[in-house]
């Protein structure tokens, strides 16, 4: 069923491939939330913009390598794709190194063949104590990509009923082509890139 109750979500405007200069409308505006999938793009594109905006919010969408903690967490404000212990255990040594947190959200693989990126719904208690009791990561959510050319309102569900289970308030899911669906299904952080920037080259 629909939840009534709803938050309005936060967009995130995914600029990944884009260019400063593509993205500036978008951010006079005053759009404060955007979106990247690669840590070295980032640091080349937002590094100097985040000192004159300092209430833009940096969301990291894409897998992070471990060995590039050093550099997201300084320039992030979000991840939204922990899937392994590896990088977890990093981001928490890094985060009291730079005496600074991120917002995590944990990128739950939800069963499908398709998908290879995300925690198995089975690990996923372990996993999230992990992360919150013993390496102290501020978890504020969960995150999912459906497969593609499939109706998505099953995963969003699923992912919806794991986060009320575990009571996280937060839940990134829909982009351009399905995020109507991911808000009737609660979510509060919607990725959008090709509705906004328009088709990546
Ligand atoms: C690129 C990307 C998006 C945005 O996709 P669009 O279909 O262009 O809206 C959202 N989430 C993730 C993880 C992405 O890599």
């Amino acid at each position: 069923m629909v939840d009534q109750k709803i938050r309005k979500p936060e967009i995130i405007a995914v600029s990944k491939t884009f260019d400063i200069e593509h993205i500036k409308p978008v951010l006079e505006y005053g759009h404060k939330n955007f979106g990247e999938n690669k840590i070295q793009e980032a640091i080349s594109k937002w590094t100097d913009v985040k000192k004159e905006h300092i209430d833009i919010k940096l969301h990291m969408l894409g897998k992070v390598q471990t060995n590039k903690v050093k550099f997201l967490i300084p320039l992030f404000d979000y991840l939204h794709s922990l899937d392994n212990l590896k990088l977890a255990e990093k981001i928490s040594k890094e985060e009291v190194k730079k005496n600074k947190k991120i917002k995590i959200f944990i990128q739950v693989n939800l069963g499908e063949e398709e998908q290879k990126n995300g925690i198995n719904l089975k690990d996923f208690d372990n996993f999230y104590y992990e992360c919150k009791k013993n390496l102290n990561l501020d978890i504020i959510g969960l995150m999912c990509l459906p497969p593609q050319n499939e109706n998505p309102e099953k995963f969003f569900q699923k992912l919806k009923e794991c986060s009320d289970k575990f009571g996280l308030k937060d839940l990134s899911m829909g982009m351009s082509n399905d995020y109507d669906v991911a808000c009737k299904f609660g979510s509060t952080f919607l990725r959008i890139g090709t509705k906004i920037f328009g088709e990546r080259g």
